[in-house]
């Protein structure tokens, strides 16, 4: 059976989906809560990954190890960092690098040792259809201002980035390594690399929750409470129709 793994970060951005799982079940496994069940006519496992990349990396390999899932698929939040990134945008990746891994000068900077790369790619037919999914539910949730599709790299690491200073120097840094980011979270990057050690097609889509800045801390929990789950539920279901 063909099972699409739906992650997110935190309960507020999952909140909307599980409302809509038929037949849920709760399966309670490695500390977390996954949820079987069917969401517009899928068989889909809905998690979170929790907060961080060693966290989401357990989170997708028990997805992978234990409910055997054919895809993941992330929804959450993240922090603009590309010109023109404002919070209410939404990001579709296309790579992932991780912002805070430097072995320099064994290996050079973010890249992933014994791996000889810093990126991992999305999988590129998910990725097309997750775009097209974000694009037509966008435009269905008709909002006030008017929000931007993105698509290109982001960036993660531990640690919440939350002043225009330390985005800024973040972003040159990974400028001088090649690396022109879109958005930086805290996840993503891990759910990659777990889904290119198993083969499996992994997909991303972040919205903009803040600017990464001196106003990151207040705009963050108000976007996460008032507006995420809103835009992971009807991305997710424009994706699952397609699928
Ligand atoms: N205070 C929160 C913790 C949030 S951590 C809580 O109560 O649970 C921020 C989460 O949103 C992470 O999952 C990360 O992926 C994403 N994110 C949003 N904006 C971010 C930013 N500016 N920097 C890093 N991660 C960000």
């Amino acid at each position: 059976m063909i099972r699409t793994a739906i992650l997110s970060a935190l309960a507020e951005e999952q909140q909307g989906l599980l409302e809509l799982l038929q037949q849920p079940e709760k399966i309670s496994h490695a500390g977390r809560d996954f949820w079987q069940g069917r969401l517009h006519g899928q068989a889909v496992v809905l998690a979170l990954s929790r907060i961080g990349k060693v966290a989401a990396a357990t989170t997708a390999t028990a997805l992978i190890e234990r409910f055997e899932v054919s895809r993941i698929v992330f929804t959450g939040v993240a922090g603009g960092m590309g010109e023109g990134v404002q919070v209410g945008d939404v990001v579709v990746a296309t790579e992932f690098v991780q912002h805070d891994l430097d072995a320099s000068p064994l290996f050079p900077q973010y890249e992933v040792p014994l791996y000889g790369q810093s990126r991992f790619a999305c999988d590129a037919a998910l990725t097309a259809l997750l775009l097209e999914a974000s694009r037509v539910g966008l435009k269905s949730l008709a909002l006030p201002a008017a929000s931007l599709l993105h698509h290109g790299l982001i960036a993660s690491g531990d640690r919440f980035v939350s002043g225009a200073q330390e985005s800024q120097a973040l972003r040159s840094a990974l400028q001088v390594g090649g690396h022109e980011v879109l958005a930086v979270e805290m996840e993503g990057a891990a759910v990659a690399q777990v889904c290119f050690d198993y083969g499996l097609p992994f997909a991303a889509v972040r919205t903009i929750s803040d600017r990464a800045d001196d106003q990151a801390h207040v705009d963050f929990p108000l976007f996460v409470k008032e507006v995420a789950s809103r835009y992971a539920q009807v991305i997710t279901q424009h994706l699952l129709k397609s699928l």
